[in-house]
């Protein structure tokens, strides 16, 4: 089921995420409709509460992106083949190594894209939906969308990664977003 993606104005992108206690059907069927809504939107990575449940929860796929990026499970480079769309419960992302800096956008900001400043490589650790607890290292566009995701998972959004300058260039368009989201759900 495709879920309706929560836009920024919406106070529930400001709130941190419950940790997942169980992998019960509930969540297994949240993870199902999250990687159906993330195909849906194009998107690379999309985070529960963008569908409107603050859990630490979140689908990741660049299977398909143009931007590089690399992947490795016990110092091996794994191609991705069978282990996306990732799905990251209560994930942790650690150890960050150098810097990119490239464009980035999110599925709850239509049509903003920035150049944001990230780690290039970062180690993730995750609860799967088996129950069990895995790591990987990544680097170039998956070390970006963890980076993003997990923001995601504490409230945290990618506005706040962006530069002053940047961030006043979209002032105006942020605003508008925001006003819309609040009217949409009825509050000023
Ligand atoms: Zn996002």
């Amino acid at each position: 089921m495709i879920l309706e993606i929560v836009k920024y104005g919406h106070p529930i992108l400001r709130t941190r995420g419950k940790k997942v206690e169980s992998i019960n059907d509930d969540v297994k069927a949240l993870a199902t409709d999250m990687i159906e809504t993330m195909r849906s939107s194009a998107g690379v990575g999309l985070a529960s509460q963008q569908v409107g449940k603050p859990l630490q929860m979140t689908v990741i796929d660049v299977m398909g992106a143009d931007r590089p990026w690399a992947m490795e499970i016990d110092g091996k480079p794994v191609t991705g083949e069978g282990l996306m769309p990732l799905v990251l419960i209560n994930p942790v992302v650690t150890e960050p190594q150098g810097e990119q800096i490239g464009g980035e956008g999110c599925l709850s900001f239509p049509e903003i894209v920035a150049d944001i400043k990230r780690a290039d490589r970062v180690r993730v650790e995750a609860t799967n939906l088996k129950g069990e607890r895995f790591h990987f290292y990544c680097t170039g566009l998956l070390a970006r969308a963890a980076q993003h995701e997990v923001d995601h998972l504490n409230g945290i959004l990618f506005i706040d990664r962006m530069d002053s300058a940047t961030k006043a260039s979209l002032s105006g368009r942020l605003k508008r977003l925001q006003k819309e989201t609040k009217s949409k759900l009825g509050v000023r």
